[in-house]
């Protein structure tokens, strides 16, 4: 029996990076997925090679920062499976990189609005059904940028210390309802935002030596962690925010 057979799940940012690398993992353990993306043509391309290899996914285009988007989601995933066992809250962007005082008011807003107001969304909509039927895990992605101080990263790193202590007030008001909240905190992880904020090549080679584990992270890092929280094996499991690093923070 596949890890997460019978199970429903949404997986926001799913066009890209960690995203699309747990798409991939939870369709081949047999989970039906609902995919989100702003980002149409990559978020067709994922379920086109799920569909492919047997699976059972859907694509719907949805803003997380929009609130009517993000419900219309959850319905999505409740009209097209009849349920909805996980939500991977993963959707997010790097903003602007500056120091705090260069931080324009729009790079503040949109970051606040996308990776954490986008999260709190996404517990809203998702959490009242999962009380209701008794059972639900939601993943939501943090970073070690919510965990210790990130120069150049105020509204990102403020943002995913929203995210980290979001996951675990959600965590202890749903607790009761056996529906737990649980954070994943990537370190560096070498994906296309990676790419983007380093400009790869040397960058990334020079990052990889500053990192305790000699290397970055791979989009399957967090995909495992993931799975591991969505599964039947994490069953006592709620309102952790669990680094995947390489030992980044245990520094
Ligand atoms: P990525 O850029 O490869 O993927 C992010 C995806 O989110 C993209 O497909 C993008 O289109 C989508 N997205 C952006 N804004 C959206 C919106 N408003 N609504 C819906 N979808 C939207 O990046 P990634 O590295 O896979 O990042 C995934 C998550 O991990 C993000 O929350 C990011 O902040 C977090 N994270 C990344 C790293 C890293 O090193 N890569 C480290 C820590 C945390």
């Amino acid at each position: 029996m596949a890890r997460l057979d019978g199970k429903v799940a949404i997986i926001t940012g799913a066009a890209s990076g960690m995203g699309r690398a747990t798409a991939r993992l939870f369709a081949a353990e047999g989970a039906r997925l609902v995919l989100a993306d702003v980002n149409v043509d990559g978020g067709e391309q994922v379920v086109s090679e799920i569909k492919a290899t047997g699976g059972d996914a859907t694509f719907r285009r949805v803003d997380v920062s929009r609130g009517a988007e993000v419900e219309a989601m959850v319905t999505t995933a409740l009209d097209t499976y009849s349920g909805l066992d996980v939500l991977f809250n993963n959707a997010g962007i790097e903003g602007e990189s500056t120091w705090l005082v260069d931080c324009t008011e729009e790079n503040f807003d949109r970051t606040i609005a996308i990776n954490l107001k986008g999260v709190f969304l996404g517990l809203k909509y998702a959490l009242p059904h999962m009380a209701q039927q008794g059972r639900g895990s939601i993943i939501n992605t943090a970073s070690i940028a919510g965990l210790v101080g990130w120069r150049s990263g105020a509204a990102y790193s403020a943002s995913k210390g929203g995210v980290v202590i979001l996951t675990k007030t959600a965590a202890l008001e749903y607790a009761r309802f056996n529906v737990r909240v649980n954070a994943i905190c990537p370190g560096v992880i070498h994906t296309p935002m990676v790419e983007r904020i380093t400009g790869g090549g040397e960058a990334i080679d020079r990052l990889k030596g500053s990192q305790p584990m000699p290397r970055l992270g791979e989009a399957e890092d967090i995909a495992g962690m993931a799975l591991f929280l969505a599964s039947d094996e994490s069953t006592f499991i709620t309102g952790a925010a669990l680094p995947v690093d390489g030992g980044y923070t245990a520094r």
